[in-house]
């Protein structure tokens, strides 16, 4: 029997994504990996963020499919379970199109170290050419946390949904500072990431991310539809 908690996680963080302004429009999708079975929990193609009710998180299999026909997902849901199946320690997923996340990953590589918060993705981000697990494959790396698609939007993911959205929170952060500063902003040196690497590892920093997302979505769900608090 499949989780339902984990079927509340996946709108609870559609509906802080919402909240953040990560989810306007169609297209974007969160999941959670079922432990111990080839199963997962994810959104449905067919409404935004914004819109999303219990109803819309549905199960789906390794290949995509749902136990009900009339259940289409999205023709680009398959790295999902591509990921889960390559990367045991994944257990969550979350990809947008936000505004910010999506200018930055048309420049093709990592956000720029403008910011501690950047260096999570420091070394750690896979630059794939599009969402094919085909294509995602050969460009990821274990430890990798985030995939960037460039022309087309950005992937995060964890051993949990709270670290999966708490960083892609972080990178909607990083991306719109390395899209808006300018060129030749001084970058932080690499000992520095380093050793701010070092520390973020012990902070509870994507965790505490995920309950804020949380309280957004709770202050921006108005009973049927979330209005974001913030607009890129
Ligand atoms: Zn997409």
């Amino acid at each position: 029997m499949a989780d339902e908690e984990q079927r509340e996680l996946v709108l609870q963080a559609c509906r802080g994504l919402a909240a953040q302004g990560l989810g306007p429009g169609i297209g974007g999708h969160v999941s959670i990996r079922i432990p111990g079975e080839e199963l997962y929990w994810t959104n449905k193609l067919s409404k935004s963020f914004e819109e999303m009710q219990l109803e819309d998180i549905v199960l789906l299999d390794f290949h995509g499919r749902s136990a009900d026909p009339e259940v289409i997902v999205s023709p680009g849901i398959d790295f999902h379970h591509g990921i889960y199946q390559l990367r045991p320690d994944v257990n969550a997923i979350v990809h947008t199109h936000g505004f910010w996340i999506t200018a930055q990953a048309a420049l093709g590589r990592e956000p720029r170290m403008l910011h501690n918060m950047a260096t999570y993705f420091k070394g750690r981000t896979a630059i794939a050419p599009d969402d094919e697990i085909e294509s995602i494959a050969p460009a990821m790396k274990d430890g990798d946390l985030a995939i960037i698609i460039p022309w087309h939007g950005s992937i995060t993911m964890g051993e949990n949904i709270q670290v999966a959205a708490g960083l892609h929170h972080t990178l909607d952060y990083v991306a719109r500072l390395d899209v808006t500063a300018p060129a030749d902003t001084p970058e932080m040196p690499d000992d520095h990431a380093e050793a701010v690497q070092v520390l973020l590892a012990k902070a509870d920093y994507l965790n505490l991310t995920w309950d804020l997302l949380c309280r957004k979505a709770e202050r921006a769900f108005d009973g049927q539809f979330t209005t974001p608090l913030v607009t890129p």
